[in-house]
């Protein structure tokens, strides 16, 4: 231990129980922690996108980001559970004289692979589900060979930024691949991109690519995610139209709007909010038109809907609600758009998010999809025996509702895409996840957690608006999801509770004194 580089981090005696503390070491942030069975520290920084996990929630010794709910082991420093997909780093943890010092976290090497298997396990989806499922086989230890198969052009990247910072302007290229050159050449995952899946036998364990190339599974896991829908009206197919999914569509949408002054944007879900507002960090006129009456109400009430509204407003979106678009015009390219009350707007682009369908057209005929979509038990194991589908297509069942849900959030693909990691090594383990997705809405984050549904009851705790607060949807007197503003450990301790299963009462949730994190003591 000569050469280790130990750096001061106070005194022991500041240290409380369950209180995580940052300090840095060796130029890094570092979380210290006192536990009932002594000081462990990590890497302080959530490895997805920075977020400083002193401020996040503690259960025993795991520790989740306060941004976007990523967890680590702080003890090791692994992660354990998305966004995040790298460790946060091991510190090793001193006390002389009363005074606690650290060490700088230190990289993990990639999972070492040990013994032989000659079994195969394909992925076919490159997305945030079947990125995560191969790197959590190759964690778990699964020592055959691995295939992730995507029909993009791109290695994994980081869809949810492409809405967000990407198109307001602020993405650097590096920001998109979810990880550095040479990672799955290291942890020994077969990479294919610019591959398109056509057919898949499950009886026979064989997929078949678009160039009749088969390959021989033992394995699979479909990950297909979604295709965007697009409207059907005149002039739609006009150079300048968009629809957002992928990255190509993303990039496609930078460079034309690098001349451009007005946007039209179709839609007032998550797609078409977070748009709106990126467009106007551009500096273009924004134009946003949607059926609905509130943006977002469906998901999170009135209250938020308007307030979002008024927060979009301020921010120069010119909104057009319960209206919809009738016709495309141009001569070339897009020049404007005209609105059913007979409305003309002029346009320079106009980008369509109304909504994905499952990509699931290849799996017609294996009896794997029903009504478009694709039922999976509580393992994500299809119907058919060794074939596990995760991510925007799995219609699963919830511990916490009794119902099956189809989640379209990328955290939830990536944990889907873990869990069925672990169950194609043999895991029976049911999936108990709660839901959880995060929004940026102007200025602000507001993060979700829990399942859709009829909403008969709703308790906020603070007020929706310009501070913080915490709304929680109730139905027959049950907590069924709750969003934040800024409530990050409240909202995280909530997504515990209904992880393990627990009641939270409305006029708990509405108490400002009621410290929802200690309800957690109850269950670790
Ligand atoms: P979305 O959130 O489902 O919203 C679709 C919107 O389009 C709704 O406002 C809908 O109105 C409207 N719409 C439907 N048909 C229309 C029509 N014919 N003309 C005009 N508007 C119409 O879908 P999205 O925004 O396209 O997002 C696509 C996917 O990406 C979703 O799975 C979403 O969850 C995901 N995504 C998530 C995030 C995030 O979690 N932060 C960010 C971006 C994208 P009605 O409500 O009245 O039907």
């Amino acid at each position: 231990m000569a050469d280790v580089n130990w750096t001061r981090a106070g005194k022991e005696s500041n240290l409380r129980e369950g209180k995580p503390v940052a300090v840095t070491a060796g130029g890094q942030r570092v979380v210290v922690v006192k536990g009932p069975d002594g000081l462990h520290a990590c890497g302080g920084k959530c490895t997805h996108y920075g977020g400083p996990l002193e401020k996040g929630l503690l259960v025993g010794t795991v520790i989740q980001c306060p941004w976007h709910s990523a967890r680590f082991e702080v003890k090791t420093g692994r992660v354990l559970s998305p966004p995040a997909l790298e460790d946060a780093g091991c510190c090793d943890v001193k006390v002389e004289d009363g005074i606690v010092y650290v060490t700088a976290p230190r990289e993990a090497p990639p999972p070492p692979i040990e013994g032989e298997d000659d079994r195969t396990f394909a992925i076919v989806g490159g997305g945030a589900a079947g990125n995560a499922a191969a790197e959590t086989l190759r964690r778990e230890g699964f020592a055959g060979r691995i295939v992730l198969i995507t029909a993009e052009p791109f290695a994994p990247y980081d869809r949810p930024t492409l809405s967000k910072e990407f198109m307001a302007g602020e993405a650097q290229p590096d920001w998109l691949p979810l990880h550095g050159d040479g990672f799955y050449q290291s942890w020994k995952i077969e990479l294919l991109t610019g591959r398109r899946v056509t057919a898949l036998d499950p009886a026979e364990g064989v997929l078949e690519f678009e160039d009749g190339e088969k390959l021989t599974f033992d394995k699979a896991l479909v990950a297909t995610g979604a295709t965007p829908r697009n409207l059907d009206i005149p002039g739609i197919d006009l150079d300048g139209c968009y629809l957002l999914r992928s990255r190509a569509d993303a990039e496609a949408i930078g460079e034309n709007i690098e001349d451009a002054a007005r946007a039209v944007i179709i839609g007032a879900g998550f797609i078409g909010m977070e748009v709106a507002w990126g467009l106007r960090q551009r500096g273009l006129d924004v134009h946003l038109v949607a059926p609905d009456k509130v943006p977002l109400a469906r998901v999170f009430g009135e209250a938020v809907g308007e307030w979002l509204l008024g927060e979009h407003e301020k921010a120069g979106v010119e909104f057009h609600l319960g209206i919809t678009p009738k016709e495309v015009r141009g001569d070339g390219g897009v020049q404007e758009v005209e609105l059913s009350d007979g409305t003309t707007l002029a346009a320079d682009v106009v980008i369509v998010g109304i909504g994905v369908r499952p990509a699931v057209s290849f799996l017609e005929g294996t009896g794997l999809v029903r009504d478009g979509v694709v039922p999976v038990d509580a393992t994500l194991q299809t119907q058919a025996e060794g074939v596990y589908a995760a991510g925007d297509i799995a219609l699963m069942p919830s511990h916490y509702t009794g119902k099956s849900h189809r989640i379209e959030h990328w955290v939830v693909a990536e944990h889907q895409g873990q869990h069925a990691a672990r169950a194609m090594l043999g895991s029976e383990a049911p999936y108990k996840e709660v839901p959880f997705f995060w929004t940026q809405q102007a200025e602000v984050s507001i993060s979700y957690v829990g399942y859709p549904g009829e909403t008969d009851e709703v308790a906020v705790r603070g007020e929706v608006g310009e501070g913080e607060w915490l709304v929680g949807y109730y139905e027959n007197g049950r907590l069924r999801a709750a969003a934040c503003k800024w409530m990050d450990r409240e909202i995280l301790a909530l997504m515990e509770l209904m992880k393990a299963g627990r009641e939270i009462p409305a006029d708990v949730l509405k108490d400002p004194d009621a410290d929802l994190a200690g309800l957690l003591d109850t269950i670790v």
